[in-house]
């Protein structure tokens, strides 16, 4: 395989990138300055040293804590879970959640072979248990795995002194 070849087909198993898109790509690519051709495989090959997990709340931060946790000014009662780190860069951009988030790490997948433990619940408990939450708001996907993750969350706290909600 030559080297077009090979970007190609690297390219190509990209999340939404077929074939045609990838072709595209690489032939722009030798058509671009080779000083963004350098950026680019920079960027793409120092991005797992640069970026980590926050140790609070499990979202992509390249300090740590994140810049939401470690920001006075965000509603330290409220916490919203979500799946994904890039859920809550989403809430973030809406604009209309000022408090703290949880990521789990995906949703239970019995399926898939995802169970409670492969995602950050403990971690959620601790919180809860450690923090000054008032509210918490569930974010989870509308999918049956989204749901049946919404109802172990409820489960896990039904113990606590919070109130948790379901974001529609
Ligand atoms: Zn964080």
């Amino acid at each position: 395989m030559n080297a077009l070849e090979n970007l190609i087909k690297q390219l190509s198993r990209l999340p939404g990138v077929g074939s045609k898109s990838a072709t595209r790509m690489a032939y722009h690519l030798l058509k671009c300055d080779s000083s963004y051709n350098e950026k680019l495989s920079e960027a793409i090959g120092t991005i797992k040293e640069k970026i980590h997990k926050c140790s609070i709340c499990g979202s992509y931060t390249e300090a740590d804590p994140c810049p939401l946790c470690s920001d006075p000014k965000r509603d330290q009662a409220l916490l919203c879970v979500v799946e994904q780190p890039q859920d809550v860069m989403t809430i973030v951009n809406s604009g209309i959640y000022n408090g703290l988030f949880h990521v789990l790490g995906g949703a239970i997948d019995p399926l898939n072979g995802i169970g409670p433990d492969d995602l950050s619940f403990k971690e959620l408990k601790d919180r809860i248990s450690n923090g000054n939450f008032k509210e918490v708001i569930i974010a989870t996907n509308p999918t049956e795995e989204g749901d049946t993750t919404a109802l172990y969350i409820r489960h896990i706290l039904s113990g606590s002194n919070v109130t948790v909600s379901r974001l529609a």
